[in-house]
């Protein structure tokens, strides 16, 4: 028996080693994965540059804690910022890390300029913050909320794409909303641009912050972040997953003018921001900000959206649509998906489910294009099983 606590329903297999698109386990089985720790190993398994970088910086120094500089922090955080719309960073260890010091962050800002009672976030049916009991009750999913109460206050949860239910929660205690450019665990949906600008302006509108949920999405749509192509702007955006490869960070990016009231001891994390997850940020981003590379990605991207289509138009009773943007991708099936991520399984590739019936694919941006061949073959022959 398992010593472990039973809070997953774990499949059982196990792996003793990855490279780039594949797994491998211990009798050799050799796996495609398009889970990718679940948009984490953003470049793929062992991806040669982060082994090189963590065995460099594993001699050199670990951790020493945020009561001194460190020099790397300083690194990322300087490129993070030259890149977005972000002034500064304040690094976390994980997703959930990074949202709850979004919210921190927008209620300290209308604390620090004198509207304390802006302290209230608007959210979204069917969100994903993470785990914390901010985040928890931030997204408010029964099924993950039930038995952990009592219930965080301070947050107003209005249906998805609802503009004017959005408009009649906001009240003289709303400091922001908060919403995932695409929802992931929601079941990759994505906000289009019209509604992000409409975001943007309802926000402007009411002197409240817009925060942007790219913990699944950075990095990942061919942009850096998946905002980018609607030209909005926002205040805050946590990130984490795939900005460290595989590598426990998480990060919140924030603008000058909500930065004001995050002063010396106002948060913190022991953990996080440290040399050696420093040292893997900054080795993701190099090959991130290698020329060409969010290009291809974006070109990678639709290359597997033709592809998957194909087979959506093939199997019209199995598809129903090809969801996601770059590589960041859902199919919304007509059957079970619980039944096709098995059946995959069973033809040595890997996915991972999301709500409405989804399931997800997150090839590393790495991915050679017969890789994702590969995949698309693999899941034909599912539909076909299943027609
Ligand atoms: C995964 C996820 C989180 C939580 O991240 P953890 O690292 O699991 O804490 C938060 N927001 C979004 C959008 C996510 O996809």
């Amino acid at each position: 028996m398992s010593s472990v606590l039973g809070t997953y329903a774990r499949k059982n297999i196990s792996f003793k080693e990855g490279k780039g698109s594949y797994l491998f386990t211990d009798s050799g089985e050799k796996y495609l994965d398009f889970v990718q720790g679940i948009a984490t190993n953003i470049l793929g398994h062992c991806h040669e540059h982060l082994v090189e970088t963590i065995q460099k910086q594993s001699k050199k120094l670990w951790h020493i804690s945020n009561a001194f500089v460190i020099p790397d922090q300083e690194r990322l955080a300087k490129r993070l910022c030259e890149n977005t719309f972000a002034d500064y960073v304040c690094f976390q260890n994980s997703g959930t890390e990074a949202t709850e010091a979004s919210i921190k962050i927008a209620r300290k800002y209308f604390h620090k300029i004198g509207n304390p009672e802006k302290n209230r976030i608007i959210t979204f049916e069917g969100a994903f913050h993470g785990r914390t009991l901010a985040a928890l009750f931030a997204a408010n999913n029964p099924k993950h909320t039930e038995g952990f109460g009592p219930k965080v206050d301070g947050f107003d949860q209005v249906p998805f794409a609802d503009h004017e239910a959005i408009k009649r929660a906001i009240n003289k205690n709303t400091a922001g909303i908060m919403v995932e450019t695409i929802m992931g665990e929601g079941g990759i949906k994505v906000i289009p641009d019209f509604c992000l600008k409409g975001l943007r302006e309802i926000c402007d509108e009411n002197n409240i912050l817009l925060i942007l949920d790219e913990v699944q999405s950075a990095y990942r749509t061919g942009n850096f972040f998946a905002f980018e192509a609607s030209g909005v702007n926002p205040d805050i955006v946590p990130i984490a997953k795939g900005i460290g490869g595989g590598f426990p960070l998480g990060a919140c990016l924030v603008t000058k003018k909500v930065s004001v009231g995050m002063t010396p001891g106002t948060h913190g994390s022991t953990l996080g921001g440290n040399p050696l997850a420093m040292a893997v940020g900054n080795a993701v981003l190099d090959v991130i900000f290698a020329k060409g590379f969010l290009k291809n990605v974006k070109k990678k991207g639709e290359y597997f959206d033709l592809s998957l289509n194909k087979i959506k138009k093939k199997y019209p009773k199995i598809i129903k649509e090809i969801r996601g943007v770059g590589l960041i991708k859902g199919i919304k099936m007509l059957v079970d998906n619980t039944e096709f991520v098995k059946k995959l399984m069973d033809h040595k590739m890997l996915t991972v489910k999301a709500e409405e019936n989804v399931i997800r694919l997150f090839p590393p941006l790495t991915i050679e294009n017969k890789d994702l061949d590969e995949g698309v073959y693999k899941i034909e022959e599912v539909c076909k099983e299943m027609s």
